[in-house]
């Protein structure tokens, strides 16, 4: 006889030796998932998205000012690349500790995280008169 467990999210049975639900990903063992806390995880939903987002500005305003002394036309080009780069590798991360972030969701986060912190990284150094 396989023992089974049932996820007390949806319902769905699942082998004993699962850690996750295999449907909804809700933990199983509850106590097997507290010790893989993460900075970053302690409330994914709202302290999350402002932390990238403020890190994501620095870096994209930092980038900008470094660059236009290097090569000024492509400042820009090469600081929005890094930025996509740093979205990538933060919410890759992220992904591993909430697997529910599906690969599309990914994409379409690290878009909308772009657009933001460029349009506000535009309007500062635009404000500090920079470029
Ligand atoms: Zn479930």
């Amino acid at each position: 006889m396989v023992s089974t467990i049932i996820c007390p999210r949806c319902k769905t049975k699942n082998s004993k030796k699962a850690e996750f639900c295999y449907n909804c990903k809700n933990p199983l063992k509850p106590g097997k998932t507290s010790n893989k806390k993460n900075p970053l995880s302690l409330n994914p939903k709202s302290r999350f998205d402002f932390r990238i987002i403020v890190t994501g500005l620095i870096l994209f305003v930092l980038c900008n000012i470094v660059l236009l002394f290097i090569s000024g036309d492509y400042a820009m080009l090469i600081s929005g690349f890094a930025l996509m780069l740093f979205l990538y590798v933060i919410f890759k991360r992220f992904m591993e500790i909430d697997d529910s972030v599906t690969l599309k969701s990914l994409g379409f986060k690290i878009i909308l995280y772009y657009l933001v912190i460029v349009a506000l990284g535009a309007i500062l150094l635009l404000a500090f008169h920079l470029y």
